[in-house]
């Protein structure tokens, strides 16, 4: 039988070329995002399109109510959907740094918590989160975008240990610069405060980096290959470098 799978962050970039690769390979496939029309040509692939906000406890309890109807459970969660603020320590609100926290932790912890029932009875469930290079290393004015990922990389080293008697495997995804709309979101921000703020000169350096890192990204399509090999052979943690 098809396994189930929920992908978060299905409206765009790396979760919309996973959830279509994965459909594509014998998954029965939810994609999951706030905008439900950037998802309809998903339907194509025989892809469910969800409507989710991972902020909102509603919208989480619905989207997991909705599948668990349909298909009986999720068998692999795929946290994908992510923000990228960007700005030094200094000039980025605490509200902004929140909301990044909400999107990149927060949430998927909760996605986490809504799943792990049913895994646990079924004594079958993978659990994919998506870090990023910025998981292991760091660049300056990405602080809170580098705490998220340095989060997400503890949070699931620590629950790999917790859940691996019931049958659960808990795989961690880094990718490098990959064409997105998140990409060149970094480099706009840094050629935008340029000659700005206390760290304008900071920010032009970053901003070269980005540009670079930019202009070397990979296809979405490597790393939904990524994330398929990682389900599919329980690698604990699966790097891709080429653009960082
Ligand atoms: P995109 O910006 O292209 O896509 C982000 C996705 O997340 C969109 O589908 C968006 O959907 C969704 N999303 C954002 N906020 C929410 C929310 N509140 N609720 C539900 N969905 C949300 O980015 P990428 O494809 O690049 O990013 C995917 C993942 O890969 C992220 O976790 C990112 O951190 C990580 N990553 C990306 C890298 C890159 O270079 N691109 C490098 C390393 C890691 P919508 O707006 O419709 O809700």
């Amino acid at each position: 039988m098809k396994k189930t799978v929920l992908i978060t962050g299905a409206s765009a970039g790396i979760g919309k070329a996973t959830a279509i690769y994965l459909a594509q390979n014998g998954y029965n496939v939810y994609g999951a995002a706030r905008r439900i029309e950037k998802m309809q040509d998903l339907k194509g692939y025989g892809i469910k399109p969800i409507s989710l906000d991972v902020t909102s406890e509603e919208s989480l309890v619905a989207c997991i109510e909705q599948i668990v109807m349909e298909a009986g459970s999720v068998d692999i969660l795929i946290n994908n959907a992510g923000s990228g603020y960007y700005g030094a320590l200094e000039d980025m609100s605490i509200s902004d740094a929140k909301y990044q926290m909400e999107v990149n932790l927060f949430g998927v912890a909760r996605l986490i918590q809504l799943v792990l029932p049913s895994m646990r009875k079924n004594k079958f469930g993978k659990i994919v989160n998506i870090s990023s290079v910025g998981g292991k290393i760091t660049l300056p004015m990405g602080g809170w975008y580098h705490a998220s990922k340095f989060a997400i990389e503890g949070l699931s080293d620590a629950l790999r240990k917790e859940v691996k008697s019931f049958g659960i495997d808990v795989i961690v995804v880094e990718p490098g610069g990959t064409k997105s709309e998140m990409v060149g979101l970094g480099t706009d921000y840094m050629m935008k405060v340029s000659g700005k703020t206390a760290y304008g000169q900071l920010a032009k350096g970053v901003g070269k980096m980005y540009a670079k890192i930019e202009k070397d990204a990979a296809e979405p399509i490597v790393i939904a290959k990524l994330i398929k090999e990682g389900i599919e052979t329980n690698n604990p943690k699966t790097r891709y470098v080429g653009a960082s």
